[in-house]
């Protein structure tokens, strides 16, 4: 469940994506009396543009308490567990996931393009927008994906057999593979000698985007690309 709240959380930033969505122009735009249409405002700079309030500690903070009293209220009701006691202190637990998924998805865009936005609104209200540095491509970061999978995948494993290996060093352990991972991730970045870095758009798409690819195919390998794009294709969202 732990895992399950992260996850979500992680998701959460890319809600204000949603201006992108088709049919936002026939349905959410006018029902708020918005009046710009749904691409201006993913590209725009208003604060529910992508990369600004979505993307900061505030917005993080706020969009994940909502979501948080909307599910324990309906945890509560549907399990009747109102009496007992420590519930909100159990439950906060999975709010902390939520959180810490939604920050590192925000950790996870800094080193992205600035594009329109010139990085992400982290500290919103405030107007300065953070990151943006083009240091990785928007995606195909597959060596990435590949890290963080494993570290999650250890971190699971040790949380399915932490009552079974009761080592006192254990408790300790997800942090230190967290740290390891994160020091291996800034390392893969720090190893693409290449810069994405453009703003506001750029006719060298395309070649950053068969960039990354290249990229991705000399840290990988032919046979782990290939399962590891096989995978990309099968997914119907930018991976
Ligand atoms: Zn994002």
């Amino acid at each position: 469940m732990i895992v399950f709240c992260g996850g979500i959380g992680g998701a959460l930033p890319d809600i204000d994506t949603i201006s992108l969505w088709s049919r936002f122009d026939s349905t959410i735009g006018p029902f708020f009396h918005l009046p710009h249409q749904g691409v201006d405002i993913y590209y725009g700079n208003f604060w529910y543009s992508h990369h600004n309030f979505a993307h900061s500690l505030v917005g993080g903070l706020i969009i994940t308490s909502c979501l948080f009293v909307l599910l324990s209220l309906l945890f509560i009701i549907c399990t009747k567990t109102n009496g007992q006691k420590n519930i909100f202190r159990r439950l906060s637990v999975y709010w902390t996931a939520l959180f810490l998924g939604y920050v590192i998805h925000l950790i996870g865009d800094l080193p992205t393009p600035s594009l329109t936005w010139g990085g992400i609104k982290l500290f919103w209200p405030l107007p300065a927008a953070i990151g943006g540095n083009g240091l990785i491509w928007w995606w195909n970061n597959y060596d990435i994906f590949i890290i963080t999978a494993g570290c999650c995948t250890l971190n699971a494993g040790i949380i399915f057999f932490y009552h079974t290996l009761k080592k006192p060093f254990i408790k300790y352990l997800p942090l230190f593979i967290c740290s390891g991972s994160l020091i291996i991730i800034l390392h893969q970045i720090e190893q693409r000698n290449v810069s994405f870095a453009y703003e506001g758009y750029t006719e060298r798409w395309w070649a950053y985007e068969m960039k990354s690819l290249e990229i991705q195919q000399e840290i990988l390998g032919q046979r782990l690309y290939a399962i590891m794009e096989n995978f990309d294709h099968k997914l119907s969202i930018y991976f």
